[in-house]
């Protein structure tokens, strides 16, 4: 069975909770949506083996690392990764997903061999499509198995409605679950750092961690 792959490499966690974590990147191709801000190529590059990939994921892993699993959305080859993961579980190697948080049926198929998901809660506003607030809830509560937290992007046109639509979905499943608030944009755009906080302020009546957190693999000019 064949991957197929954009590219591979070694970096730091730029998002989320995990921030400032080495991770072995395996960015698979593909993509079934289309966020407005998307800016990550995820054409697809070669098509590798399973062995194959191990080998390259070898190439790059010191102790320490994750092994991360990002997009594209890496849930569209759900099959794939299903035969892949326990070749990681073997070894012990923590793996970490990230994905739209939408396609909670794959999930299910590899959930066994992932240990964190990083979800996003696509905001209609800010994401251009959607509402996907029936996946999303679905997706949760399956995710919910192993530890999960989310991610949603905020942008000058997020509303409070849809925000508190998508806190009122996390603080149902459980409000121990952590969101983290990520900027537009690294947080560049005009009064981001105003309406995050504003944001936070809010979910922080229903959960009980609220982060606000730029993309810092920009700011420290990594990929
Ligand atoms: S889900 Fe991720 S990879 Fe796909 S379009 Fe949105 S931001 Fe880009």
């Amino acid at each position: 069975m064949k991957i197929g792959i954009s590219e591979i490499f070694l970096s730091l966690q730029g998002e989320g909770k995990y921030i400032g974590t080495p991770h072995v990147f395996v960015r698979l191709a593909g993509c079934h949506i289309r966020c407005r801000w998307c800016d990550t190529d995820f054409s697809l590059k070669e098509t590798l083996s399973c062995e194959d990939l191990l080998g390259r994921i070898k190439e790059l892993y010191h102790p320490g690392c994750w092994i991360s699993f990002t997009g594209g959305e890496p849930l569209l080859q759900a099959e794939e990764l299903s035969c892949f993961l326990p070749s990681l579980k073997e070894r012990k190697w923590p793996v970490y997903l990230e994905t739209n948080g939408i396609l909670a049926g794959p999930l299910k198929k590899v959930i066994d061999c992932v240990d964190v998901i990083a979800m996003d809660i696509k905001l209609p506003s800010s994401a251009g499509q959607g509402p996907f607030w029936k996946e999303h809830e679905e997706f949760l509560r399956a995710a919910s198995a192993k530890e999960v937290f989310v991610k949603t992007v905020i942008t000058p046109e997020t509303s409070d409605d849809e925000f508190n639509r998508a806190v009122d979905l996390i603080a149902r499943r459980s409000p121990e679950i952590t969101l983290c608030l990520q900027p537009e944009h690294s947080g560049l755009f005009k009064g981001a750092l105003e309406k995050c906080r504003a944001l936070q302020r809010m979910a922080a009546l229903r959960l009980k961690d609220v982060r606000v957190i730029p993309q810092v693999h920009k700011l420290m000019l990594i990929p």
